[in-house]
C-alpha cells in the first residue's frame, strides 16, 4: 500500500489527460475529414453555399470545443494541485456543521463556481457562434431566466438526492450502497413523471396541436400500429432557437409526443409521420425500456464501487485532502471513475446507433414509405447544418445516432433483397459522389 497515493494520482491524472488526448485527436481526424465535394444523395437539398457553410459551423464548433475543453482540464488541475479541495474541505468544517449540511455546501460551491465560470464560454457558444450561423433566437434576458430557473430546481432536486445519499452512507454501514440504488430508482421514476408535467412547461409552451390533416395522420398511424398515443403537443422550440426536434414523453397508456415548431414548419406531413414513426419504433422494439433498465443496473454497480471506494484514505491524499468524508469522496470517487464511465458509454453509445437503424426500419416498413423517412433526415441535417462525412473514429467516440449517409443507404437497402444488412452502412461509399 506505500504507493497507494501516488499511484491513485498518477492513474486519475494520466486518464483525465489520455482522455483529453484522445478527443482531440477526434476532433483533429474530423476535420480533416470533411470533404470539400458534396455527397450525391444531397445534391437536391443543398446548395453549394449553405454546404460550405455547414463545414465552417463544424470548424468553428470543433476550435471552440477545444478551447473549453483545454480550459476546463486546466482549471481543475490548478485547483487540484493548488490544494484547492482541501481547502474548501478545511472552509466547510470550519462552519461547524453536521456532514450532510457541510456536504450539500462543499458540493453546491463547487458546482455554482463551475458554473459561473463557464458561463462566458456559453454566452459566447449561444450569442456569438450559435447567432452567427442563424440558429440562435433567445433574448439575453430569456437566457438569464433560464438559467436562474434551472439553477433553483436542480439545487432543489439535486440537494434533496444528494442529502438522501450523504444521510444513508453516514448512518446505515455496509449495505447504504443498496438503500441509495433504491432511491435511485426512485429518484428515476419521479423524475420521468415530473419532468413533462411540472418542469418542462416552466420552460416552454405545449399546445394541443390543432385539428387537421396533420393531426389525423398521426392518430391514423399510431392506430395502425396500435401504439396508445393520448395527446400530440406542439413546443415552441423557436423561442430559443432555429434546430428542430421531436420527443416522446410519458408512459404507460398515458404517451404524448412533442414536436417543435420548428420541425412542423419544415416538414410535410408525410415526413413528420415517418419522424413520429420511427420514434414510435423506439418504443415498439422496447429500446426505451432497455435504456431504462441499462441505467438502473449501471446505478446499482456505481453505488456499490462507491461504497468500496469512498472511505480509502489513499484516494483523500491524492487530492491533498486529510479527513475522510463521504461528501469528498463522492466527488473524488467521480473522478476516479472517469475512465471506466467513458468505457460504458462507448457501449451504450455503440448499442444506441444499432437501435437507430432498427427504429427506422420500423418506420420504414409501418408507413410503407421509407422515401418520407429520407427526404425527412436531408432536411433535418440541411436545416442543423450536421456534419455529412464524420471520420469514423469520431463516430465511434460521440455519436449516439449513425451519421446520416448511412442510415440512408440502410433505408434505401430495405426490401432489396440480398443488399447486405441494416447494420453494415457502406460509409466510404457516401463519400465518393
Ligand atoms: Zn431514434
Amino acid at each position: 500500500m506505500f504507493f497507494s497515493d501516488q499511484f491513485i494520482t498518477i492513474l486519475i491524472l494520466s486518464t483525465l489527460i489520455t482522455g483529453f488526448l484522445i478527443n482531440s485527436l477526434a476532433d483533429f481526424l474530423n476535420l480533416g475529414h470533411l470533404n470539400p465535394q458534396l455527397p450525391h444523395e444531397f445534391l437536391d437539398v443543398y446548395d453549394r453555399a449553405k454546404y460550405t457553410r455547414s463545414q465552417h459551423y463544424l470548424r468553428v464548433n470543433t476550435r471552440f470545443g477545444f478551447i473549453t475543453a483545454s480550459f476546463d482540464l486546466a482549471l481543475l488541475l490548478a485547483f487540484w494541485f493548488g490544494g484547492g479541495f482541501g481547502l474548501l474541505d478545511t472552509y466547510v468544517r470550519d462552519l461547524g456543521q453536521n456532514p450532510i449540511i457541510s456536504g450539500l455546501l462543499f458540493t453546491g460551491i463547487l458546482l455554482f463556481s463551475k458554473l459561473l465560470i463557464s458561463l462566458p464560454f456559453k454566452l459566447y457558444a449561444t450569442f456569438v457562434i450559435e447567432e452567427k450561423f442563424g440558429f440562435n433566437q433567445t433574448s439575453p434576458g430569456l437566457f438569464f431566466t433560464d438559467l436562474i430557473k434551472s439553477i433553483v430546481l436542480s439545487t432543489l432536486l439535486g440537494g434533496l438526492f444528494l442529502s438522501l445519499i450523504l444521510w444513508f452512507f453516514e448512518s446505515l454501514g455496509p449495505l447504504a450502497w443498496f438503500f441509495c440504488w433504491m432511491a435511485g430508482i426512485s429518484f428515476i421514476m419521479a423524475i420521468q413523471y415530473i419532468v413533462p408535467t411540472w418542469i418542462m412547461p416552466l420552460f416552454n409552451r405545449f399546445t394541443p396541436l390543432e385539428p387537421g390533416p396533420l393531426k389525423e395522420a398521426i392518430l391514423g398511424y399510431a392506430e395502425s400500429i396500435d401504439f396508445p398515443l393520448s395527446q400530440i403537443f406542439v413546443m415552441d422550440g423557436s423561442k430559443r432557437s432555429g434546430k428542430s426536434n421531436a420527443f416522446f414523453t410519458g408512459f404507460g397508456k398515458n404517451k404524448r409526443i412533442v414536436l417543435f415548431d420548428t420541425l412542423i414548419e419544415q416538414q410535410t406531413t408525410e415526413e413528420l409521420v415517418s419522424i413520429i414513426a420511427h420514434e414510435m419504433g423506439h418504443f415498439k422494439k422496447k429500446h426505451i425500456l432497455k435504456r431504462l433498465l441499462v441505467s438502473i443496473l449501471q446505478m446499482g454497480v456505481i453505488f456499490f464501487l462507491i461504497s468500496l471506494f469512498i472511505s480509502h484514505q489513499g484516494l483523500f491524499h491524492a487530492f491533498f485532502v486529510d479527513t475522510v468524508s463521504v461528501y469528498a469522496g463522492l466527488i473524488f470517487f467521480g473522478l476516479l471513475f472517469s475512465p471506466i464511465d467513458l468505457f460504458l458509454s462507448l457501449i451504450m453509445q455503440a448499442s444506441s446507433r444499432k437501435d437507430e437503424y432498427q427504429a427506422d426500419k420500423f418506420a420504414a416498413l409501418t408507413t410503407k414509405d421509407p422515401h418520407s423517412l429520407v427526404t425527412a433526415l436531408k432536411k433535418l441535417s440541411v436545416h442543423n447544418l450536421s456534419n455529412l462525412t464524420p471520420h469514423p473514429f469520431y463516430v465511434f467516440l460521440n455519436y449516439s445516432h449513425p451519421p446520416v449517409l448511412e442510415r440512408i443507404y440502410a433505408l434505401k437497402n430495405i426490401g432489396t433483397p440480398g443488399k447486405g444488412t441494416l447494420e453494415k452502412g457502406p460509409h466510404e461509399k457516401g463519400l465518393t459522389p
